[in-house]
């Protein structure tokens, strides 16, 4: 499968997403100079702290971009419809093209998302079938690197022994207080704000009712486990694969029963 880039052309989306990469970057950028790397130097912390910090800042901005250029859910070509399968397909008046149920029209993109969970203008993408997994990733790790920063600002000032071999003649260490300030606010706004889209999204996974997996049209399909339901999003049985955002999803074999509602 070769690397297709999806590329929504909305400003409003440019500004938003542009926002995402410029706290992330922020943090990138400074925490490490200003916190991490002195407090290593005077053996206040080890390397692993500043190799967990760079790790966990490139999982988020991997499946940011990831999640943010990829087609969110392109519709199959129109197979040779099956009598008994009829009823799964319809037709979007907008584009006028054939889809599977549980597509959505998106007016933002101007096309049909298979599995349409919802536009997001921070990734400036839809979110669907493709892209859903990404972007769990995006808010998990999102959460993670602004916890992690928001503990080392507050380790810095309340915790660590007070630095004495820096450079005060440095930009970061003149401006410290100041950019830490800016940083833990970010922190806050972030954390709390893709907390609770995360913790929608999981209720969503967990109770199988966002349009994703609406199961409406058929009242006797059993519950699905949530490790099942987990492992269709993410393309994969194997849970440690769900957090790594360096691999292609394969769409999950259904088995028979699933797919027909037997
Ligand atoms: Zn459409
Ligand atoms: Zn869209």
């Amino acid at each position: 499968m070769g690397l297709q880039i999806h590329f929504v052309i909305d400003p409003q989306g440019w500004c938003c997403m542009g926002m995402i990469i410029f706290v992330w970057l922020y943090n990138t950028l400074f925490i490490p100079q200003i916190i991490l790397f002195p407090h290593y130097e005077e053996g206040h912390t080890s390397a692993a702290a500043i190799l967990c910090y760079y790790l966990v800042s490139l999982f988020c901005i991997v499946s940011l971009l990831r999640a943010s250029i990829a087609d969110p859910g392109k519709l199959p070509e129109r197979p040779k419809i099956p009598l008994t399968e009829r009823e799964c397909w319809e037709l979007c008046n907008k584009c006028n093209m054939m889809r599977p149920k549980r597509s959505h029209h998106c007016s933002r993109c101007g096309h049909c998302v298979r599995r349409m969970d919802h536009h997001c203008p921070w990734i400036n993408n839809c979110v669907g079938e493709d892209n859903h997994w990404l972007f769990l990733q995006l808010c998990f790790y999102t959460q993670l690197l602004s916890s992690y920063t928001l503990i080392l600002d507050f380790c810095h000032y309340y915790y660590f022994l007070p630095l004495k071999k820096v450079n005060w003649d440095l930009f970061v260490f003149r401006h410290e207080l100041a950019l830490l300030r800016i940083s833990t606010f970010m922190g806050i706004i972030m954390l709390g704000g893709i907390s609770g889209l995360f913790y929608t999204q999981l209720m969503g996974i967990f109770t199988v009712s966002i349009s994703l997996f609406d199961f409406s049209d058929s009242l006797s399909v059993p519950r699905k486990p949530w490790q099942q339901t987990f492992s269709e999003v993410f393309g994969t049985r194997w849970k440690i694969l769900w957090f790594i955002p360096f691999r292609q999803r394969q769409p999950l074999r259904i088995p028979y029963h699933f797919a027909n509602h037997v």
